[in-house]
C-alpha cells in the first residue's frame, strides 16, 4: 500500500443522535496519523456529526443522495444539501443500494457523477454477489460496475475512490482471501488507476493481512465501525501496512 491509506465507517441505518455523536468522538480519539479516516453516518446525523468533528482530521460523508440538484423529489437528498452541512464524500453503488433497495445502473451513475460534479469526493462501490463469484465472473460483473463512471468527466484523481466489496462478505463474516481480493484490486486499477478500498467483514483480526496488500488502499467497514476500538485498531493496521 502506497498511497495514504483510506479507513471509511459505514454506519449504515444504525445510531440515535447521542450515540452517533459518541462514536464520532471516539473514532477521532482513536485515528492513527498517516491513515485518512472518514465516517459516513445516516443523512439526519451527518450535520451534528460534522459539528462534533469539526477541527480534527475525520471527514464526514454520506451513504448515499440524490442526483438532481433540487426539486419535486419527495424523500431525497441533494448533493448541494450535502455539502450546504459539510459532507465531503458520498458512497455511490454500495450493494445494499443495488441489491436490497434494486438502484439500476443508471441511476447509480447519475449519482456518482452528480456526487462529482457537486465537488464532492465518491466513492464508488463494486462487488458480485455469491453466484457471480462460483461462475467465475468476479471481474465481468466489477468492470461492468466501473463502466457506469465516464472517466472522461472525472479528471480530478483525488476525487474518485473505488470501493471492491464482494457482496457475500458484506455483513456475513465471511471474508474475501488476501489473495482473492488483492487480484480484484490488481484488476480494478488496471482498468482506472484511482485508490481501490476493500470492504467486507473487515475486522481487527483480518484487516492487518488484507491491508499489507499492494493494490489494497484502505478499507470501508460496516459492522466494526460501529465500535470505536475496532474501528482504532483496523485504522491503525492500516497505518502500519
Ligand atoms: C459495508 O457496509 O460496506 C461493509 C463492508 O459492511 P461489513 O464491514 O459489515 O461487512
Amino acid at each position: 500500500m502506497s498511497r495514504t491509506p483510506f479507513v471509511v465507517g459505514n454506519w449504515k441505518m444504525n445510531m440515535t443522535k447521542r450515540s452517533a455523536l459518541d462514536l464520532a468522538d471516539g473514532i477521532s480519539r482513536g485515528a492513527p496519523k498517516g491513515v485518512q479516516v472518514g465516517v459516513a453516518p445516516p443523512f439526519v446525523y451527518i450535520d451534528a456529526v460534522v459539528g462534533e468533528l469539526a477541527g480534527t482530521a475525520v471527514a464526514v460523508g454520506a451513504q448515499d443522495c440524490y442526483f438532481e440538484k433540487s426539486g419535486a423529489f419527495t424523500g431525497e437528498v441533494s448533493v448541494e444539501m450535502l455539502k450546504d452541512v459539510g459532507a465531503s464524500f458520498c458512497l455511490t453503488g454500495h450493494s445494499e443500494r443495488r441489491h436490497v433497495l434494486h438502484e439500476s445502473p443508471d441511476l447509480i451513475g447519475r449519482k456518482a457523477h452528480a456526487v462529482y460534479d457537486g465537488g464532492l469526493t465518491v466513492i464508488h462501490c463494486v462487488g458480485e454477489k455469491l453466484d457471480e463469484r462460483d461462475a467465475g465472473q468476479t471481474l465481468t460483473v466489477v468492470e461492468n460496475q466501473l463502466d457506469e463512471l465516464d472517466p472522461k468527466r472525472i479528471d480530478d484523481p483525488n476525487r474518485l475512490v473505488i470501493a471492491y466489496e464482494p457482496v457475500w462478505a458484506i455483513g456475513t463474516g465471511r471474508t474475501a482471501t488476501p489473495e482473492f481480493a488483492e487480484e480484484a484490486h490488481g484488476f480494478i486499477k488496471s482498468l482506472l488507476d484511482r485508490p481501490v478500498i476493500y470492504g467486507g467483514s473487515v475486522k481487527p483480526e483480518n484487516a492487518g493481512d488484507l491491508l499489507s496488500q499492494p493494490s489494497i488502499d484502505g478499507a470501508l467497514v460496516g459492522g466494526a465501525s460501529l465500535e470505536p476500538d475496532s474501528f482504532a485498531a483496523i485504522c491503525s493496521a492500516a497505518s502500519t501496512s
